[in-house]
């Protein structure tokens, strides 16, 4: 009989076995993929955005997108990107801040899995690996004492006993290096409600035919403020924008993917930082070249070519455009509405958005309510994070406040 069975070696699988097993409780750890963390070890281009430096605990609807953000902060205020750099800084592994407070291994990802997997030594965490669950059975009181409120998970390697019982299974995103829906379907056994799963952080589509113009700016990056919605519910991106042939990517489009609704306009300013009414004048008045070669000063030249053969009256010398015309160029670039028809879906999107009802988890323990000894905790629940290591950091501090919360048998 173990204290806790823990299922999936991802990044808050792991690190809640460490903190259990750290605690004196017996952990058994499984996970049916080949190796542990194959997340962590593809993450941020290989190098790991393991934290945040920029995370208000108070404030999660800033960072964190899900049917109650405020559900997050317990957890997030009881363990902080700052004591995540502790552990990282006693394990001696060199990191660096890239953009906006994000935090980055120097070497390899593979630093923080060794220091994951060596927590877990410390914590004497039994670790089966590859190891698939068949199913779970949990016996409310048995005629065996010893057994009551327990769960009996069976495995290929034979049946396990446990007090609690941990999923950590993730979400659906690449499912080629093991995402599976086993959370999900462990929770509809147990009657825990679910919020509709679509994929987040992920490129965005647009139709064949209406993209064909765009398709040719493939490989171009620029900075741009990308938003989506309406008044109290627009939501805003100052990042950089990729041309793809199949539509657009780069961090702003992966951070407005969490927000975009299908059906809905996303609304590009192309030049954020340009007075483009005021520079186009400034333009008329002192020069005879190209619209296209005078908008090249001002966004990248690929670009600029491309929007000025959009129509004929941006396709003369710029002392010879209209003042329309030019007021239509400034207005389009700063302003470029379109819908996308879908996304690259799981195969391509970094996280799942939705997953397993807040409502139905204490934000304390990651405890469901209605059913004593499970614990989810991670992505397969419906709290997603921004860009920027803010889904790792809910991946510990979930952990974290699970680990601190399980009981000895
Ligand atoms: P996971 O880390 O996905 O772990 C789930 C584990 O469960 C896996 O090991 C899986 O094999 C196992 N499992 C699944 N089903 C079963 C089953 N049926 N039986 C047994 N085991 C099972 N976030 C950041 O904060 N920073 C980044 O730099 C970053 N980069 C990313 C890059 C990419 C390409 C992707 C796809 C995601 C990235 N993310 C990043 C998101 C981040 O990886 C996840 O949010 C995080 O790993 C979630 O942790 P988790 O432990 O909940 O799930």
């Amino acid at each position: 009989m173990f204290d806790v069975v823990i299922v999936g070696a991802g990044a808050a699988g792991l690190f809640c076995a460490g903190q259990a097993g750290q605690r004196g409780l017996q952990v058994l750890l499984i996970d049916h993929a080949d190796k542990a963390a194959e997340k962590i070890r593809i993450s941020g281009g290989g190098r790991c955005n393991f934290t945040n430096r920029d995370l208000d605990p108070a404030a999660p609807h800033r960072h964190f997108v899900g049917q109650n953000p405020q559900f997050c902060r317990s957890a997030l205020s009881r363990y902080t990107p700052s004591d995540f750099i502790t552990l990282v800084q006693k394990h001696g592994i060199p990191f660096h801040e890239k953009h906006k407070g994000q935090l980055f291994a120097d070497r390899s990802a593979e630093d923080i899995i060794a220091m994951l997997l060596a927590e877990c030594a410390a914590g004497g965490v039994t670790h089966w690996q590859p190891c698939a669950v068949k199913n779970i059975i949990f016996s409310a009181s048995g005629a065996d004492p010893s057994s009551a409120g327990s769960y009996q998970i069976n495995t290929d390697r034979g049946p396990v006993q446990a007090r609690s019982l941990v999923v950590a299974t993730g979400g659906l995103s690449i499912p080629k290096i093991g995402a599976t829906d086993f959370g999900y379907r462990l929770a509809q056994q147990f009657s825990i409600p679910l919020i509709e799963r679509r994929p987040g952080l992920v490129p965005l589509t647009f139709d064949g035919a209406g993209w064909a113009p765009y398709a040719q700016l493939s490989g171009l990056a620029l900075p741009v403020q990308i938003s989506t919605g309406a008044k109290k519910n627009r939501m805003a991106f100052d990042e950089d924008l990729l041309f793809t042939h199949r539509g657009l990517s780069g961090p702003a489009v992966l951070q407005i993917s969490s927000y975009w609704q299908e059906g809905q306009p996303l609304a590009i300013d192309l030049a954020p930082t340009v007075d483009l009414p005021a520079a186009l004048a400034q333009g008329k008045a002192r020069s005879k070249k190209l619209i296209a070669n005078e908008l090249a000063t001002l966004v990248p030249s690929r670009l600029a070519d491309a929007w000025a053969s959009r129509e004929a009256d941006w396709q003369r010398p710029i002392n010879e455009a209209s003042d329309k015309a030019l007021a239509r160029l400034a207005e389009q670039l700063a302003r470029w509405e379109l819908t996308p028809t879908g996304t690259e879906g799981y195969k391509k999107a970094e996280v799942t958005l939705g997953g397993v009802d807040t409502r139905a988890l204490s934000q304390q323990t990651m405890e469901c309510k209605t059913q004593p000894g499970l614990y989810f905790i991670g992505e397969v629940v419906d709290v997603t994070g921004w860009l920027g290591g803010y889904n790792f950091q809910w991946a510990w501090a979930s952990a974290h406040a699970c680990a601190q919360a399980l009981g000895a048998t």
